[in-house]
């Protein structure tokens, strides 16, 4: 797909991700809003996302995005929803239910496409590799660019996890020749962290618990906890990873509290345990080694529930 066959007729394009944005999210949108709005100057376009983390600032233009999802627009001739289904673009989603025409592109195995017109690849590593597939190469610039590089490198950590691929890296490549301070930007957006971020990762790992013999660990954040470090969900980026980096474990959890009985859930694994399977039976979704959803109950009955799907796939799966 050539996102300028889809769009050429369209006088005004809406464009959006998933509520609580991440990097690839943030990325993406960011990416395709800037090439959009450079090659085609005569048309309204308008990007809505909730207000992303801060340390995105560094991406140019992330001051236009519509966080308050009001447009005068009354239906967008295009609405493309990115990263995500359309149940999960938050103030979105009326936006893209009202539009003329609706483009979905993504890379989630759990979306199964939900626009008129899909592209959907959940071999690629990130949503923002697929914007980068359907720009036109000759009309990219180092700002495009490096919104692009930001959505890569952070669903790929940085080029490590496994859904890198040839493809990714001959992108990344041709990026960086852009010459924007990559190296500054991986560090600034990935992996730096603010003082708050770092004590809740701190309490996270030292009160997790492994269980399953090791091959899980669960941690939580209750909202007592969140709120006295005044934190919310952006804090606590990365240490469902981390977590799942210790030795031995398969299946890594990590939710924090949105309700009085209600968590938000993020699940990695290895890659023996298809955790996007357990996030869609949960109604959420994701991807084999990294999905989430929002669950009810206490700490105690969410792992619980968890641990019945888990235990069954590595029973499956003959390292249990
Ligand atoms: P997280 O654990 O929130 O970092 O999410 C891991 C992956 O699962 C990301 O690709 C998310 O976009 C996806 N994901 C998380 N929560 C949901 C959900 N409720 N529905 C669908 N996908 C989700
Ligand atoms: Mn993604």
């Amino acid at each position: 797909m050539k996102i300028k066959n889809e769009v050429i007729t369209a006088n005004t394009i809406g464009i959006g991700g998933h509520v609580r944005p991440d990097g690839d999210c943030v990325g993406a949108c960011m990416a395709l809003y800037r090439y959009l709005c450079k090659v085609y100057p005569e048309k309204r376009v308008d990007v809505f996302l909730e207000q992303p983390p801060g340390v995105f600032s560094c991406i140019g233009g992330i001051e236009d995005i519509c966080t308050d999802f009001r447009t005068d627009v009354e239906a967008y001739d295009v609405f493309i929803a990115l990263d995500t289904v359309k149940e999960r673009l938050g103030g979105a989603e009326r936006l893209f239910d009202q539009a003329a025409k609706t483009i979905n592109i993504d890379h989630h195995i759990s979306n199964s496409g939900c626009g008129d017109v899909n592209y959907v690849d959940a071999g690629a590593s990130s949503t923002s590799e697929l914007v980068y597939e359907v720009l036109d190469e000759e009309e990219l610039d180092a700002e495009i660019a490096k919104a692009v590089y930001v959505g890569i490198i952070h669903d790929t950590g940085v080029l490590r996890y496994s859904n890198t691929t040839p493809r990714t890296l001959e992108i990344a490549a041709r990026l960086i020749s852009f010459g924007f301070d990559f190296s500054e930007l991986v560090e600034k957006t990935f992996y730096e962290k603010t003082y708050v971020q770092n004590l809740l990762l701190g309490r996270a790992l030292l009160e997790s618990i492994q269980f399953m013999g090791g091959k899980c660990v669960v941690s939580g954040l209750g909202k007592k906890t969140l709120d006295f470090y005044h934190a919310d969900s952006k804090d606590l980026d990365g240490i469902v990873s981390q977590l799942n980096q210790t030795a031995g474990v398969e299946c890594a959890i990590f939710m924090y509290q949105t309700g009085v009985l209600e968590y938000k859930v993020s699940l990695r694994s290895k890659g023996n345990v298809d955790v996007s399977r357990i996030a869609v039976f949960f109604g959420g979704g994701g991807h084999v080694r990294a999905a989430g959803c929002t669950m009810s109950g206490t700490f105690h009955d969410v792992v619980n529930n968890l641990s019945l799907h888990i235990e069954k796939q590595m029973k499956e799966a003959g390292i249990l």
